[in-house]
């Protein structure tokens, strides 16, 4: 197979980057992992026509669909060398498979890095989340918290009112100014500055925090922003320009999702400001019709 387009990451950005492109009956090869950002979740939320399918679900469906496309091919494995040559790129994978291609889409995703104590971890993804949109409905009307980890946590802790009762936990490192204070007070958002130390539950509902100071208090759906990392070694290996966002690095991209380097095409949390399976997919399809586009007019 002449391979026209790899592209790397083959979840919700990867995936409908290949539609487009299978599409036009260009030669498309999907390099996946298999470890979507939501694997800890049972189901996805919010999405439109998807609301509750599990990420597996997902997934087979995406590929049965396209594996009807004879232009589609997926590898299932990590790549872990990719390099400019001559005609395009060369992508190598942790089994020794080796791709040339005329374009890139990288589509790997970010990793999270959550709080170190006792019990975010084990509740992750079913009652510590972090995107009301995603599970807040799953856990309205319990009582809730958001557990500050930078000054993002204050405009989160001021949407979540309209899910249940809020408590925002501040550790004792992020104080809001009078202003937003102020505007937290009007939502019925409650302060508690002493750290939670622990987080107690049954492995999926939560049902306590235990305070440095030893106080216990009903909790029931935590909301922890994490701090978001790009962990693919490609990056770095293209030397793709990155910027800042307040949850971390993310790589910079045009409105058609091509990045510092041309050719190479960016989408989904790799490349997105606002992270979720409805902007990945969106902004997955936007890197495969630009990629497809740029084959015609940039050859
Ligand atoms: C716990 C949790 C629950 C969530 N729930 C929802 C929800 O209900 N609704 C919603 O809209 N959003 C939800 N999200 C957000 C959503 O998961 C992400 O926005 C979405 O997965 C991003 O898609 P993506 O394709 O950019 O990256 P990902 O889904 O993270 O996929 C990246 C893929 O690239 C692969 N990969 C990485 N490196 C390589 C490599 N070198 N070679 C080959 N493959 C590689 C990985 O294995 C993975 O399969 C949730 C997030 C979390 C953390």
């Amino acid at each position: 197979m002449n391979t026209e387009v790899v592209i790397i990451g083959g979840s919700f950005a990867g995936l409908a980057a290949a539609m487009p492109l299978v599409r036009a009956q260009r030669q498309v090869r999907v390099i996946d992992a298999n470890t979507p950002r939501n694997r800890f979740a049972d189901a996805s939320h919010g999405i439109f026509c998807l609301d509750g399918k599990t990420p597996g679900d997902i997934r087979a469906t995406a590929l049965t669909q396209l594996q009807a496309y004879p232009t589609f091919d997926l590898i299932e494995g990590t790549a872990t060398n990719i390099e400019q040559t001559r005609h395009g790129f060369a992508v190598i994978t942790g089994h020794g498979v080796s791709v040339n291609a005329q374009r890139i889409i990288l589509a790997t995703g970010i990793t999270d890095t959550l709080p170190d104590i006792p019990g975010i971890k084990e509740h992750w993804g079913k009652s510590v989340i972090h995107c009301p949109y995603c599970h807040g409905y799953e856990l309205k009307d319990r009582h809730l918290g958001v557990l500050a980890t930078s000054e993002m946590s204050f405009h989160q802790a001021a949407m979540i009112p309209d899910w249940g009762a809020t408590t925002l936990f501040t550790q004792g490192l992020f104080e809001p100014n009078d202003d937003t204070l102020k505007h937290l007070q009007s939502r019925g958002v409650s302060l508690e500055r002493t750290p939670i130390v622990e987080v107690s539950g049954n492995g999926v509902d939560i049902h306590e925090v235990t305070l440095a100071d030893n106080r216990r208090l009903p909790v029931e759906g935590l909301y922890v922003g994490p701090k978001i990392t790009l962990t693919s070694p490609l990056i770095d290996q293209l030397g793709l320009t990155l910027e800042e966002t307040p949850m971390g690095s993310i790589v910079q991209v045009d409105a058609l999702k091509e990045s510092s380097l041309k050719g190479v095409f960016v989408a989904g949390d790799l490349s997105n400001a606002m992270q979720n399976g409805t902007f990945a997919i969106a902004s997955g399809t936007m890197a495969g019709v630009a990629a497809h586009r740029s084959l015609i007019f940039e050859s």
